[in-house]
């Protein structure tokens, strides 16, 4: 399948037009920034962007023919699918996903890689097995060794986190045992799973934040907590700022990233005594913080990427 290339010092032959292509965005609402700046992107590039409402998108289950419908018209002629699926959506944008899939449309990133990214304990298991380093984190679903369990994860203070917390909202730090007791019993009577984990004090509130788009990282920045909160998420008055980050975080965040299924991801890594320890891996990684804090255009980045997706699998299946 390898075209054959012109010599050189041949005329080249004729070029093709570059086919414009349909780039879908998922997202709840075309005013969010990374929204706004990925339809920018698509435009700057003279191809076709195409938002849709990820709860507005209706799944047809034929034999062998999936649909999709979107306020009752057949989707057609969609490239590549870019979801921006918020934690509150995550059933229903996991299967509108999936459904694009199905319909043999490349999607960035696929349901799988959500899923298990977004399910913290899920993410950590897959990293963990493949030698990667992460805070000590337990899971128990049963109350009644509390002691022991915040020995495994290195004594107090501890961390409790909720499984499918974001933003920082479910991230909590207990300094006593009683103080680990009364937050559990409180997610639990809720209905919620938790993990303990290690506090990594070394990081001072501060972590950084990769952003990973195919195999390289195309920006990252530290973000440092406001005074007197240990989580550093903007969104809970955090501060980016730029950050050159050494060979070894990069290795770091494109690995878990690749581990995970993900082709774009918001890597968070604490900065620890012997290097990064991974935190998340966020699927829909916003990056207004990081365009402001590096000025480097993220957006245009992950179109790129796109792109060279759809050019890829074309360059596959095209007849020779
Ligand atoms: P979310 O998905 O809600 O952002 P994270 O797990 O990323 O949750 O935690 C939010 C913030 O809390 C992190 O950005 C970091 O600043 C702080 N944090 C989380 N886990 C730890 C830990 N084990 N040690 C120290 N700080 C932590
Ligand atoms: N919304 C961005 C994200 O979660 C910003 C991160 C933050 O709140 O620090 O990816």
């Amino acid at each position: 399948t390898v075209e054959p290339r012109p010599s050189s010092g041949a005329a080249s032959p004729p070029r093709l037009p570059r086919p414009k292509r349909t780039v879908v965005i998922l997202s709840r609402k075309r005013s969010l920034y990374s929204t706004r700046r990925l339809v920018e992107a698509i435009r700057q590039r003279g191809h076709r962007p195409l938002v849709l409402d990820t709860l507005r998108c209706t799944m047809v289950l034929a034999p062998g023919q999936p649909r999709m419908l979107y306020r009752g018209v057949d989707i057609k002629g969609v490239d590549v699918v870019i979801p921006r699926i918020g934690a509150s959506i995550t059933g229903y944008g996991l299967a509108v996903v999936a459904h694009f899939e199905m319909m043999g449309v490349p999607v960035l990133n696929s349901a799988l890689a959500i899923s298990q990214s977004r399910d913290k304990l899920r993410a950590l298991q897959l990293l963990c097995r493949a030698g990667l380093d992460a805070p000590r984190t337990v899971m128990a679903h049963d109350r009644s060794n509390m002691r022991k369990l915040v020995e495994e994860v290195g004594g107090l203070p501890v961390i409790i986190k909720l499984l499918r917390g974001t933003q920082g909202v479910g991230v909590m730090i207990a300094h006593t045992l009683q103080e680990v007791q009364t937050i559990g019993n409180t997610f639990w009577d809720l209905g919620q799973e938790v993990v303990l984990q290690e506090f990594v004090a070394e990081s001072k509130g501060r972590d950084v934040r990769a952003l990973v788009v195919g195999d390289k990282v195309v920006g990252a920045m530290r973000r440092r907590a406001k005074k007197g909160e240990f989580r550093s998420n903007i969104h809970r008055g955090g501060e980016g700022s730029p950050v050159e980050l050494s060979a070894t975080y990069v290795e770091v965040a494109v690995r878990a990233a690749r581990l995970l299924g993900l082709a774009i991801a918001g890597v968070d890594m604490l900065e620890g005594h012997n290097g990064p320890r991974l935190m998340e891996l966020n699927s829909s990684p916003g990056f207004e913080g990081l365009e402001r804090a590096t000025g480097q255009d993220i957006a245009g980045e992950m179109i790129d990427h796109a792109l060279a997706v759809i050019e890829a699998r074309a360059a596959a299946t095209r007849p020779t």
